[in-house]
């Protein structure tokens, strides 16, 4: 037998803690998905003998730069910037780049590989790729943040390429962010490629890609519930966030005929008891992306709702619940309060928002629970729809668009229910979009040979 084959999950689990020493998040991200694949590879010799998911388990590179800017009082500030190139078996590495200072290598990996099997649910070509920085944005003048930007760029443009890797948004980067980057690398290439998506409409972007992330994780929550008979009228509904995510997640709820009573930021949650319709959700885009405000002042606005700071809203018994916030946000005892309180499912609109002891209660309630590589994919579907009509150079209708969305997450709740169907009316979406995800990519490396 050769020297590695068939070591057993704990073995497994601790050669990757040893090789990524105080890189938690990402130790976490691959012991959820190890936990899933080690049962459906046990049979596999192939997948064993050829390494694989030891393979997709170490990137294929990671990219570490220094980005210097000047602030508007002259001080020099200096920042570290990365790329994360985790895998692109199946297509260019794709993924987004996030500006917050809780930004490091460890959270770009995680985000890096579960990317991987994301894109690779979304049935388009595409690899996993993230990158970022531990810059903040909060408080930054639009000229800081362009200067900021121009720098990343600067450094970055050597790495990526509409046929190599296509960075886009992610939290701390919009489509701001997205057109100072754009308009550094045109400049620096004087070539007009789709090397990013999340672009201006006016510039080779793609429309409903602003809302697509958000709507998806609805699409997919609908698509649970209609796996059981149900749908979203009259259900109350759970979120946490209030960014682009969050807030289109609401807007689909409310269109679909739920009850949205929460949303939340750094500093706490609103809730809502009357529902926050579209006119408010309106208010709470405009008042944190143009104002850059606190989701408290909702209560300024609109009158019955209540404020509590310094906490997530899983308190709030509700039917459903959207984490569209940030990774680890909702714990193992705000996953048992949700379950107690009454809800029947989860879709997870942020990546990893669930920690594994959260995710192992959900799966022994066997409550509907949507990991984010599934619940979240129509972002980075319609980012591949973006680079499809870049590469045609034309720009496709938004009811085409529209239906295309809907067409991928039906497809990605498939392709869970294929790996995920436990019998006795239980998937499990952790497991099925797992193995989907990996076994796509695994064949790919298979054919690959060993490189
Ligand atoms: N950052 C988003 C995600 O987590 C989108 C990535 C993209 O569009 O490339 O999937």
């Amino acid at each position: 037998m050769a020297v590695s084959d068939h070591v057993d999950f704990p073995t497994f689990m601790e050669g990757v803690k040893k090789r990524n020493p105080g890189q938690d998040e990402f130790v976490q991200a691959v012991q959820e998905v190890a936990e899933d694949i080690f049962d459906f590879i046990a049979d596999k010799e192939e997948y064993h003998a050829q390494q694989i998911l030891r393979r997709i388990a170490e990137p294929d590179r990671v990219v570490s730069f220094r980005v210097c800017w000047e602030d508007d009082a002259g001080n020099i500030r200096v920042q570290r910037g990365w790329r994360v190139q985790n895998n692109n078996a199946i297509g260019p590495y794709k993924g987004g780049i996030r500006f917050h200072p809780s930004v490091t290598e460890s959270v770009l990996k995680f985000l890096a590989f579960e990317q991987t099997f994301k894109n690779a649910l979304t049935g388009l070509p595409m690899g996993g790729g993230k990158g970022g920085s531990n810059f903040n944005p909060k408080g930054k003048s639009v000229r800081e943040i362009m200067r900021f930007c121009q720098s990343f760029m600067t450094e970055l443009y050597r790495h990526i390429g509409a046929d190599v890797d296509v960075p886009a948004g992610d939290i701390g980067v919009g489509g701001r962010e997205i057109g100072f980057m754009f308009g550094q690398y045109k400049r620096i290439t004087n070539e007009f490629t789709g090397v990013l998506t999340g672009k201006g409409l006016e510039w080779g972007g793609s429309l409903i890609r602003t809302e697509a992330t958000g709507y998806g994780a609805v699409y997919f929550l609908a698509n649970m519930l209609a796996a059981k008979g149900q749908d979203l009228t009259g259900k109350t509904a759970v979120i946490s966030g209030s960014g682009n995510v969050a807030t289109h997640a609401a807007e689909k709820i409310v269109q679909l005929g739920g009850k949205v009573l929460t949303l939340s930021d750094s500093g706490g949650f609103i809730h809502d008891p009357d529902g926050i319709t579209q006119e408010k959700i309106d208010w709470v885009k405009a008042h944190k992306t143009h104002r850059r405000g606190r989701i408290e002042d909702y209560c300024d606005e609109f009158k019955g709702a209540s404020f509590t700071a310094g906490k997530t809203p899983w308190g709030v018994p509700c039917d459903v619940a959207l984490p569209c916030a940030t990774q680890n946000e909702l714990l193992g005892e705000d996953a048992r309060t949700l379950v107690a309180n009454g809800c029947i499912a989860v879709s997870e609109g942020a990546n990893m928002p669930t920690n594994l002891e959260g995710v192992h209660h959900f799966k022994h309630a066997k409550i509907m629970f949507a990991p984010g590589k599934a619940a979240n994919a129509g972002g980075v579907a319609v980012s591949g729809l973006e680079m499809s009509q870049n590469s045609e150079r034309r720009s496709w209708k938004e009811e085409e668009l529209q239906q295309m969305l809907k067409d991928i997450m039906a497809g990605i709740h498939k392709s869970c229910l294929t790996y995920g169907d436990q019998g006795g009316g239980y998937i499990d979406y952790v497991k099925g979009a797992n193995i989907a995800g990996f076994k796509k990519v695994a064949d790919a490396m298979l054919a690959f040979g060993v490189v």
